[in-house]
């Protein structure tokens, strides 16, 4: 069995910072536009190395676009973006031109950071564990033998290494989200993004998802969650941040947000749903 680098292990924090003092995810100022839409309006906030933070807000605030930033499948208009030690920052030129990113450092940061998507996202044509190889061969030049090694080991521990060989379109939606997260975790990211990684799922089938994301949780594993599971974020998050027409109205321990959030926003949005 191909020997996986946890939270627990000591390397695996020391890879994210020497010191173990900066944060592994840090946001300041960041805004994003879609034309003339105004969704991230100067978004702030930060996570400590192995610390479950869950983003809360209602529809349409800015949450996946705020995560899709995180990971560059948006690409900000302004702002600092600090994930594991790469620093970019997103400023609109003299001219009013885009930023020009540094395509190195772009590739740098995506390899740090991987996402679990709402709708899953595999790939149709692809096997279970050709899921789980395709971007640990192509995307960070693994040898094959090693990248299936690994990929056996992250399915068996979402519970999925028997089905390997079968076509996502044969599994349930709570497989075929765990087969999402062992790809997830086959790139060894530094930080594991989720958006709403059980919304698309029918009620009997949250259950063994959440179990496999508190299981990466009580790991150390930095994460970042955007979930409507107020009582799973509760459960597993070291910090709550409520997000409100696309800025961090309210940040704090679990506790504190949803038991006496300063907001009244807050406390609006969370009566709504809970
Ligand atoms: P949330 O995840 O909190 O529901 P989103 O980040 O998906 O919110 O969306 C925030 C706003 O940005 C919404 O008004 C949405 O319609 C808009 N939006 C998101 N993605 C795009 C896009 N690619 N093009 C244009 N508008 C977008
Ligand atoms: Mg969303």
């Amino acid at each position: 069995m191909q020997h996986l680098l946890t939270g627990q292990d000591p390397a695996f924090h020391a890879r994210l910072d020497p010191e173990n003092r900066m944060p592994a995810v840090s946001v300041a100022g960041l805004e994003k536009n879609f034309g003339r839409l105004k969704v991230l309006k100067g978004v702030d906030f930060s996570a400590t190395p192995g610390s479950v933070s869950s983003i809360i807000g209602a529809s349409g605030s800015g949450k996946s676009t705020l995560l899709r930033c995180m990971n560059l499948l948006e690409r900000p208009d302004r702002g600092l973006l600090r994930i594991a030690g790469e620093e970019i920052s997103f400023d609109p030129t003299a001219r009013g031109g885009r930023p020009r990113l540094i395509e190195s450092q772009v590739a740098r940061l995506r390899r740090k950071v991987a996402m679990v998507f709402q709708q899953f996202a595999l790939w149709p044509h692809l096997t279970v564990l050709g899921n789980v190889i395709e971007a640990p061969i192509h995307v960070h030049g693994v040898p094959r033998h090693e990248a299936r090694d690994r990929a056996m080991a992250y399915l068996e521990r979402v519970g999925m290494a028997e089905k390997h060989g079968e076509y996502p379109n044969f599994l349930s939606g709570g497989q075929q989200q765990r087969v999402g997260i062992a790809r997830a975790l086959a790139s060894e990211p530094q930080v594991l993004l989720f958006d709403e990684p059980t919304s698309a799922l029918d009620p009997e089938l949250v259950g063994e998802v959440l179990n496999v994301i508190r299981d990466l949780a009580e790991e150390g594993r930095t994460m970042i969650l955007v979930t409507h599971e107020m009582s799973f974020a509760r459960e597993v998050s070291s910090q709550v941040a409520f997000l409100h027409k696309g800025q961090v109205e309210e940040i704090g321990s679990p506790k504190d947000v949803f038991e006496a959030p300063g907001s009244d926003r807050c406390r609006q949005f969370l009566s709504s749903v809970m």
